[in-house]
């Protein structure tokens, strides 16, 4: 059965009055093009509480000026087939005039956090993505919100929002869904020719080969580095950053600890890949 589509924040409001409000209810955010990757927060999320909304917004904010945001891939009608196996779930597809009415103009910013690693490439990339699902937590009201530990810093930015003003929200963490070659999952995949599919595998490639030099003794962060970007540059991979980072702090970490993690973006031709990767 095709879920019930919410399209704008009036039928939010009638769905919100035929669900009793005490039941749980969950929420994944997405920005569409939906692949398994999203459909295992879909799953956890169906399966962790009496109703799921899942909502499909590219949201203009957190794309910079010479960003994809004309030509992300979109499908609503796939999607909807996707999301068609699960029960009790609804799908809210706001309008950016909905979202961002004219005269706009307040902004979240989680400081410092923002600024880092996809944020410095990325300037105002987290400011729209604080924004917007601060805003969308005000329209959905969840108990428990699904996100993917693909886009960590993501994650890690929101828990501070969470905390800092008071949201009574709780961000579950799902783990990164992979192809079987090791490429995590992303909506952007799609933009990579077959033979760059073949190059992206580097990502997982240079994190696996991290995880046995530590896994082997090995504790110089500066070995570990350069062999993943060995690894990188002969699949001419064009690296942005490659960061070890203390997974609790989130600070750079200078030797391998218990809470080590690797994030790394790279572009491959045109295309733009995160992953990353637990020690
Ligand atoms: P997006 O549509 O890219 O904004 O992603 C929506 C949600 O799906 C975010 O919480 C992502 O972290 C999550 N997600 C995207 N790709 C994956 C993946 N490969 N594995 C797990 N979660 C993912």
């Amino acid at each position: 059965m095709k879920p019930i589509v919410i399209p704008g924040i009036t039928q939010l409001h009638n769905y919100h009055r035929m669900i009793s409000n005490t039941q749980r209810l969950g929420f994944v955010p997405t920005m569409g093009f939906l692949h398994s990757g999203h459909l295992s927060l879909v799953e956890r999320s169906v399966r962790e509480n009496a109703h799921t909304i899942v909502s499909i917004f590219v949201n203009p904010s957190q794309f910079g000026p010479t960003e994809d945001l004309a030509t992300y891939p979109r499908d609503l009608e796939k999607d909807l087939a996707l999301l068609s196996k699960f029960d009790n779930i609804a799908v809210f597809t706001p309008t950016a005039q909905e979202i961002y009415p004219p005269n706009y103009r307040t902004w979240v910013t989680v400081s410092e956090l923002s600024e880092q690693y996809c944020g410095a490439s990325r300037p105002g990339h987290f400011r729209g993505v604080a924004t917007v699902v601060c805003k969308l937590l005000n329209l959905v009201v969840p108990k428990i919100m699904y996100m993917g530990e693909k886009d960590f810093q993501q994650c890690f930015i929101l828990e501070q929002m969470l905390r800092d003003l008071n949201i009574p929200v709780l961000l579950q963490r799902c783990p990164i869904v992979r192809e079987f070659d090791g490429l995590a999952l992303s909506s952007r995949n799609t933009y990579l020719s077959p033979s760059e599919h073949e190059r992206a595998l580097c990502l997982h490639k240079s994190l696996i080969t991290a995880k046995e030099m530590a896994a082997n003794g090995e504790n110089d962060i500066n070995k570990i580095k350069a062999k993943m970007i060995d690894i990188i540059n002969k699949e001419q991979g064009n690296i942005d950053y490659i960061a070890f980072i203390n997974e609790t702090t989130f600070q750079p970490e200078s030797a391998l600890t218990a809470h080590t993690r690797i994030l790394l973006a790279v572009k491959i031709g045109t295309t733009r890949l995160i992953d990353n990767m637990k020690i």
